[in-house]
């Protein structure tokens, strides 16, 4: 037996010596390996980097101070059989591990833990092999690992674009089974990750691996199968293409939760649609997003929107090609003046309308002709393929995005401000122009309020399924990080959005760390009973409370929310 490590690990979770720590980390240096350890002891290993070059220990968007979500270590399982040896070791201690994929999770926290100490499960870094992409179902079946970018380089390296698309975000570099199971989305008519998934491999809070949906049903034996290990065997010939099963649908606790490690998930790949159009239409006032978004809703209900279409606010284009400076020598929140000097500048509207057309020629000119008249209601629209718009416009980087083309161009609009970082807050409305000016007439009222420019878009999801339409209203704080006002400011902005947002019945989709335990407050519907039964769950399933505990405001019973409050 090996001895104990003798390592000073900036910090510690809540009752773990750093004697256990030692011992801890000894088993798993022995289990994977030196290289796929990581522990942080000095400053200087907390560096922001780089969207390009990620940072695994922290959040480099820090809203707090920069080390106040901090991982003790970071650790790399190099397979399924490392991930079961950690979490059981991890039981004895009751030791919180946050696992992640790529750990980029831009605007919602980075790779940090909600509990400094934790030891940062990098999931990515070993296990990222794109294990089939199967052309006639149109599906792929993904380790943590791999990226959208990954996948769309293998589609184009074996020349299989012309047969199907990956659906991907506005930046490439995230990785699919992270961003689905957080239940992020894109653009295209596949923009609906989670929707799109199908088949979870899970390791469970007490080392058991699970498969999901019709993975449960075994793969008839076979003898060059036999003897496999239950991680290696072949999953069911439907598990990618049904995703229910049988019995409860269990998928749903494995999203933005603290119940298993995911260590590969099935996912749908487009059919490449035999033709392909993207449009913008710009419209000139700020008070065109109502008639807009009225415009829209029976367009996609019906699906003559056959995409998840976007209406940006002025700013956030403008952002994409250039800094504020570049605008205005203002550091007060630029005015209606201002905002329509640029959008006269950039040729834009106040809001522009970003969809797109997808089928054969024919297809596309009778749907083409249905939104533009449509559209054409609302008094000064002009509509703009990417060939009428500049070399370096939005519509040519949405052309990429609603096409499955990965692109890094919207990192551009983080530089709004210098040292610029950002912080995401995506409250859902329903598609109606009132719901939207409603909420966009609170966020803007607020941003004004701190002293920061509203920057923001509607994403328009699809939610025909339930019979109506909700759009995710994506507000992008964007602050300077080395400014300590400012990034109060920006901590007080989301703060307070989120409880005006939740007395007008919005809530949010998704957060970043700091806030998950206000908005899990927010869903608190008969006494809380949905917060309650997500930490009965969590007891029974995790009893030592070791997998990423205060993920989505959810905590085991070890952790007494009064000191976890922020
Ligand atoms: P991205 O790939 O977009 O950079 P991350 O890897 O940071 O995203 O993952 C985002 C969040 O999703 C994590 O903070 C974590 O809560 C959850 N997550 C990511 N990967 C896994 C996984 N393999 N198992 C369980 N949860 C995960």
């Amino acid at each position: 037996t090996s001895t104990p490590l003798k390592a000073r690990p900036l910090v510690l979770p809540p009752n773990v010596t750093r004697e256990d720590f030692g011992t801890f980390l000894r088993e798993i240096i022995d289990l994977v390996g030196n290289g796929n350890v990581e522990i942080i002891t000095s400053e200087d290993q907390i560096d922001d980097r780089s969207y390009m070059n990620p940072a695994h220990t922290h959040d480099p968007h820090h809203v707090m101070e920069q080390d106040y979500f901090l991982a003790s270590a970071v650790v790399a399982p190099r397979n399924v059989a490392d991930v079961q040896a950690i979490v059981r070791l991890a039981n004895t201690l009751s030791f919180p591990l946050w696992p992640i994929s790529i750990g980029r999770n831009s605007g919602y926290g980075g790779a940090a833990p909600r509990v400094s100490g934790s030891i940062v499960l990098n999931m990515g870094k070993n296990m990222n092999k794109i294990l089939e992409v199967n052309v006639e179902g149109a599906y792929c079946l993904v380790e943590p690992g791999v990226t959208f970018q990954d996948m769309h380089d293998y589609l184009v390296a074996n020349n299989l674009r012309d047969k199907l698309w990956i659906d991907v975000p506005d930046l490439g570099g995230g990785s699919i089974l992270g961003n689905t199971t957080e239940r992020g989305v894109g653009y295209t008519p596949y923009g609906d990750h989670w929707m799109m998934h199908s088949g979870l491999e899970v390791v469970l809070p007490n080392g058991e691996l699970l498969r999901t949906g019709m993975g449960a049903l075994p793969d008839p034996k076979r003898p060059d199968t036999m003897g496999m290990k239950p991680e290696d065997q072949p999953w069911n010939k439907a598990a990618q293409l049904f995703p229910y099963g049988f019995g409860p649908y269990v998928d749903g606790i494995f999203s933005q939760s603290n119940l298993g490690i995911v260590t590969k998930m099935g996912m749908w790949l487009m059919p490449n649609p035999g033709g392909y159009q993207s449009y913008m239409i710009t419209l000139p006032k700020e008070d065109d997003l109502k008639q807009a978004v009225d415009v829209i809703r029976p367009l996609r209900l019906g699906m003559a929107l056959q995409n998840v279409p976007t209406i940006r606010h002025i700013l956030l284009d403008a952002a994409v090609m250039g800094s504020k400076a570049h605008y205005s020598s203002k550091s007060e929140p630029l005015s209606d003046e201002d905002l329509d000097a640029i959008a006269e500048k950039l040729n834009l509207g106040r809001w522009n309308f970003y969809g797109a057309l997808y089928g054969p020629k024919p297809i596309r000119d009778v749907l083409w002709d249905t939104i533009k008249g449509a559209f054409s209601t609302i008094p000064g629209v002009k509509f703009y393929f990417p060939e009428d718009t500049p070399e370096d416009s939005v519509l040519r980087i949405r052309d990429k995005t609603m096409q499955g083309i990965p692109t890094y161009d919207e990192l551009k609009w983080i530089d709004w401000l210098p040292n610029g970082a950002h912080l995401f807050f995506s409250p859902i409305a329903k598609v109606a122009g009132e719901d939207a000016m409603a909420q966009y007439a609170v966020t803007k009222r607020r941003c004004q309020e701190v002293g920061l420019d509203f920057i923001g878009t509607f994403t328009v999801g699809m939610r025909e399924m339930l019979g109506t339409l909700g759009a995710d209203h994506i507000v992008c704080i964007v602050f300077n990080k080395k400014d300590p006002l400012q990034k109060k400011k920006a901590h007080w902005l989301i703060k307070t959005l989120i409880d005006d947002c939740a007395a007008n019945g919005w809530g949010e989709y998704r957060t970043h760390l700091a806030v998950m335990d206000q908005i899990m407050g927010t869903y608190n519907w008969n006494n809380g009973a949905f917060l309650k039964f997500n930490e009965l769950i969590k007891n029974a399933v995790d009893p030592n409370g070791i997998i990423a505990p205060g993920k989505s405001g959810v905590w085991p019973r070890q952790y007494s929310k009064v000191t976890h409050k922020l």
